[in-house]
């Protein structure tokens, strides 16, 4: 295919990413913004397709069948509480890809096959040397944050004596190897195409990877699993960084562009995420904050136990409320609770009592999990406001119905200056008339730190798994509706 149309293709599928990305920043528009940057990706794979003679067509249908096979089925089967952990994955093989393009690409420079047969030039091997770093520490840091999440590693934050020295080092020893392949490439006799020897020059890039392998790994290992969402944002900005790079080594337009993209969303998608929780991107890095077990805490108050109600006694307070404001958290999406919980925003409006959703950015483990969860459910987006909306009307709240939420309604981050949430933004449900909590037991939340909200008087706890609460709450309002 003519270059020119190639061009144009990989133009349109640019401003298709765009667009979707734009129609992302709205729940109303994210669908219809996720087709058009998955439309703008299938432009983009055709164009390259036709633009490279590397594999006949039956081994690239085959692969666009499996790979796109692979796709549907995870995002079908995949859970929505497992999204993080599936993120982790596709990140650390995008990182992989890149690298494994660079490298490959390096390997035809060796066999003098290169695509075009440009010489081997300083930009090339800056671009070949940061493709591989990145592109590998994004594989095996996405690969340790999706075992903290799974479980199958530690949450815990882990190091060894030392273990900050030899991350310096191999820091160090990586940019020395990509100084070499420069001087090599700047260094090479003009007119040829790659230096001669070739073998120092596949050292150092074999070198590199290993570096990169090791620093992935002694990056993400000493931070707790309680950062590790922020950490997959982080390393999702690392893989697109990487496709960039390697798209300057393929002087690949649609590459550099998608790339680009990916690098900014996901590190303002990381301050973001930093910025909800009042922790700077180096505390999350260098902090070990958060594990398996609990960190620490606030105080419990000595002596003191917790209100308890019930299902029907929970209806029977909403019912004769005016004003309710629902503050769902993770424990919604493992209960799958979404669709009774509209059922009961339904049962009250109907009888005249407002009702709001109060989103918490950090509520659930991704950004944006509440919105999604309560889209599948039906409710409509006018009905969910965020913190800083609807914090000011928790006083004038009769009741606060938190479902599953535990960190992002923990008044510790309001009150307790020795608190490891300390200064994180809340939900202030406690400010409310009543607030009922429901949830399994007392036990904390995924930043392991004990909640004092429990406690307090104005708190009733509704000790159940949420799907089945909301199910009773729903069937004592329908009774008193009845009757
Ligand atoms: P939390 O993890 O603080 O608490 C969730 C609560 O849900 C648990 O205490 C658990 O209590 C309860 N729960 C679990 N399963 C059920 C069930 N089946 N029925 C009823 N309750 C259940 O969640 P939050 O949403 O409040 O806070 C999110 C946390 O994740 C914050 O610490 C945040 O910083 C962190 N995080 C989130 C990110 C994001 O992007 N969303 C990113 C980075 C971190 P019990 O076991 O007693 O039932």
């Amino acid at each position: 295919m003519e270059t020119a149309v190639i061009d144009l293709a990989y133009l349109a599928s640019a401003v298709l990413f765009i667009f979707g990305l734009k129609r992302m920043q709205s729940p109303v528009t994210a669908r219809s913004g996720n087709a058009l940057a998955s439309g703008g990706m299938f432009v983009a794979v055709v164009a390259t397709l036709f633009l490279y003679d590397i594999l006949s067509w039956p081994m690239m249908i085959a692969g666009v069948v499996l790979g796109g096979g692979i796709g549907v089925w995870l995002a079908r089967t995949v859970e929505m509480t497992s999204m993080p952990e599936l993120v982790a994955v596709f990140n650390g093989f995008g990182g992989l890809a890149s690298a494994l393009v660079a490298g490959a690409e390096l390997g035809q420079y060796v066999e003098g096959s290169a695509i075009d047969q440009d010489p081997f030039t300083g930009v090339i091997a800056l671009t070949v040397g940061l493709s591989i770093l990145i592109g590998t520490v994004t594989f095996s840091g996405s690969i340790v944050a999706n075992g903290k999440l799974s479980g199958w590693l530690s949450g815990n934050p882990t190091s060894f004596p030392g273990m900050r020295v030899v991350t310096v080092v191999l820091l160090g020893g990586a940019i020395a190897a990509i100084a070499f392949l420069i001087l090599q490439a700047t260094g090479a006799a003009a007119g040829s195409l790659f230096p001669s020897p070739a073998d120092p020059v596949v050292y150092a890039a074999a070198g590199l990877a290993a570096a990169a392998l090791l620093l992935g790994v002694f990056l993400v290992i000493p931070i707790g699993g309680a950062d590790m969402p922020v950490v997959v944002a982080l390393l999702n900005s690392y893989s697109g960084l990487a496709a960039s790079a390697t798209g300057f080594v393929l002087d690949n337009t649609a590459l550099i562009v998608s790339g680009t993209l990916v690098g900014a969303a996901g590190l303002i998608l990381t301050v973001i995420m930093c910025d909800a929780m009042n922790r700077s991107l180096a505390n999350v890095m260098l902090g070990g904050f958060g594990g398996d077990g609990a960190t620490g805490g606030p105080d419990i108050p000595e002596g003191k136990t917790v209100n308890e109600t019930s299902p029907d006694d929970t209806a029977i307070l909403l019912s004769y409320a005016e004003r309710v404001i629902i503050v769902p958290g993770y424990g919604l999406a493992v209960a799958q609770a979404q669709h009774e919980l509209r059922e009961v925003a339904d049962l009250l409006e109907e009888q005249g009592i407002e009702v709001k959703f109060a989103i918490h950015p950090v509520a659930g483990r991704m950004p944006g999990h509440m919105n999604v969860l309560l889209a599948e459910a039906n409710v409509s987006y006018d009905k969910l406001y965020e913190m800083d909306e609807v914090n000011s009307e928790f006083p004038s709240t009769d009741v606060a119905l938190v479902v599953g939420a535990n960190d992002v309604v923990n008044p510790a981050a309001r009150e307790d200056e020795g608190s490891p949430i300390y200064g994180m933004p809340i939900l202030n449900v406690d400010e409310a008339q009543t607030t009922i909590v429901i949830k399994r037991s007392l036990s904390p939340g995924y930043s392991g730190v004990p909640n004092n909200l429990f406690y307090r008087d104005g708190t009733k706890m509704l000790f159940s798994d949420a799907k089945e609460a909301i199910a009773g709450i729903a069937d004592e309002i329908k009774t008193l509706q009845e009757a």
